[in-house]
């Protein structure tokens, strides 16, 4: 075998693609591009009940929406072709042949209703699950006699009967296994002439080369029938490298019951994919002591198999969350505009489908929150006429928020709400939410009638310089800086959560903050 290190992830489009998936995924990608290697993109549509066409495309949608390119497979080909399994059907026919030939696999003709019954003895009688070799043992004249006379087969490994079989692993050090532990005689190729998963893998490892397969360490218990596979062909077997669970908060298999899962809805909470990749690489990986934030390309330059954990990680969706408020801070405005348009307007990625049962809550997107939805011609527009905006407008206006809704973004989403005050008179709060804690409503109304000299110094002065403005006003009338910007903030905006309020008050212009404080005054 060459020293060239090749890899790949192997995912069975059965599902969408999850954490999990990515977590191996990108892990066998970096570590291809450390080792200057070739990283493969392999579908295992063996299984034909549980395909469906949505979960191929998604799996590229996902690759591409977390930048992990690859070098051979998928829709790209390469020298070893094809890199769908399903194309491949005929390859593994003759491997399995290969092994009957040998004396390695045999054919067996045991029939549903044979099999069902002795997996009935075998509950019966509490004995250990699997077939019982009956044809293995059947003469070359009665296997001639089965075939000629157009009998279905499988065929089936011959796993030896004593003995153990040892493999190592790159982070679990020697795996030993008893081959009576090992699955009876496991089937290689179906009645429809299908390959199992097993062969398919073991078939495809080899002819592609790979010389490192890293996968989940769920896969452990199909490493020493793997290794006997390879003993069978006479093939060497490439590394194993099981990679570190990843587990929920309570220390159990990362799932649905701790919250999202799918990369899909990562994408419809507002997440972005610099922070995913970021993330999930630390998931069972060091890189350099005291380090957060990476890019791929120098998680990639730092990737080794030595800086592996064998300890389980532990999904944080806390620390998640503030990789993905780091990732939304350095976004260019025009990035930031672009990334948070679809969750403003309720389109792309705020579309995607979120599981009904997350114990998360479900974001706030959309035309209904924001104030905005998408034009057939691809322009945001106001969904309130009486605003009076043109396309031009709202873009302009959105681009003037963005730098102002950045700093508070923990999520793409939340930019929904956050912007809602620019597209539409928000409702006169009512009384008691205008009113501080610590003022009554007189003070207050006082506080609204000096707000109105601020809101002409914000046009006047520098960001600083209204600032200390209204420092100065709030001495002046005796009471907090916070208690004179709420009741501002809340004329202004509708909210108490709001971007900030100067930059709020510049965006929205002179007249019309001027009118939606006289307003409040009114109801005071
Ligand atoms: N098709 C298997 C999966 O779905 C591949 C396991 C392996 O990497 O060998 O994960």
């Amino acid at each position: 075998m060459s020293n060239e290190v090749r890899v790949r992830y192997a995912p069975s489009p059965t599902g969408m693609q999850h954490i999990g998936g990515v977590r191996t995924a990108l892990f066998n990608y970096l570590y291809a591009r450390s080792q200057g290697g070739k990283f493969i993109l392999r579908l295992e549509d063996t299984d034909r009940t549980r395909y469906d066409e949505k979960y191929v495309k998604n799996l590229y949608d996902t690759m591409a929406w977390l930048g992990i390119e690859w070098d051979e497979g998928g829709e790209k080909g390469g020298e070893y072709g094809p890199y769908v399994q399903s194309e491949r059907f005929e390859l593994y026919k003759k491997y399995a042949q290969e092994l009957v030939e040998k004396g390695e696999a045999y054919y067996c003709f045991c029939d549903s209703e044979r099999l069902e019954r002795i997996k009935k003895i075998q509950t019966e009688n509490k004995m250990a699950p699997g077939y019982d070799r009956n044809c293995r043992h059947l003469t070359p004249e009665e296997v001639k006699a089965n075939l000629d006379a157009g009998k279905p087969y499988v065929i089936r490994l011959k796993v030896p009967l004593e003995g153990e079989t040892t493999f190592h692993d790159h982070l679990l050090g020697d795996i030993t296994w008893k081959n009576e532990d090992i699955s009876p005689d496991p089937v290689l190729l179906k009645s429809d002439g299908f390959p199992t998963y097993h062969l398919a893998n073991i078939v495809d490892d080899h002819l592609m080369k790979v010389s490192h397969v890293m996968r989940a360490q769920e896969w452990i218990p199909s490493t020493p029938l793997h290794v006997q596979m390879y003993r069978s062909f006479g093939w060497e077997h490439p590394e194993f490298c099981h990679l570190p669970m990843v587990n929920g908060a309570d220390g159990k298999k990362l799932s649905k019951r701790h919250g999202s899962t799918s990369l899909n809805e990562f994408r419809a909470r507002g997440y972005l994919p610099q922070a995913i990749v970021n993330y999930v690489a630390l998931l069972g990986c060091s890189y350099e002591e005291g380090r957060d934030f990476y890019t791929l390309d120098e998680l990639a330059e730092r990737f080794k198999l030595e800086h592996l954990n064998k300890a389980p990680a532990v999904f944080d969706y806390k620390k998640l969350e503030f990789y993905n408020a780091n990732y939304i801070r350095q976004l260019s405005t025009e990035e930031l505009y672009k990334w948070t348009l679809p969750f403003i307007t309720g389109t792309g990625d705020a579309t995607l489908e979120i599981n009904p049962e997350n114990p998360q809550p479900k974001p706030n997107v959309g035309p209904e929150f924001s104030g905005v939805a998408m034009g057939e011609d691809g322009e945001p527009y106001c969904v309130d006429k009486s605003m009076n905006m043109t396309s031009a407008d709202v873009k302009k206006t959105l681009l003037g928020l963005m730098p102002l809704i950045q700093e508070r973004l923990k999520f793409l989403t939340e930019a929904a709400e956050m912007v809602h005050f620019m597209f539409t008179e928000p409702a006169v709060p009512p009384v008691e939410q205008l009113i501080p804690k610590k003022l009554d409503q007189a003070k207050t109304k006082e506080v609204l009638e000096n707000a109105k000299e601020f809101v002409s110094k914000v046009f006047e002065l520098d960001h600083e310089g209204a600032e200390a403005f209204a420092k100065a006003k709030a001495e002046e009338l005796g009471i907090k800086l916070g208690d004179f910007m709420m009741p501002v903030r809340m004329a202004v905006t509708g909210s108490r959560v709001s971007p900030p309020l100067i930059g709020s008050i510049a965006v929205l212009g002179k007249e019309r903050a001027l009118e939606r404080i006289e307003r409040t005054i009114a109801t005071l």
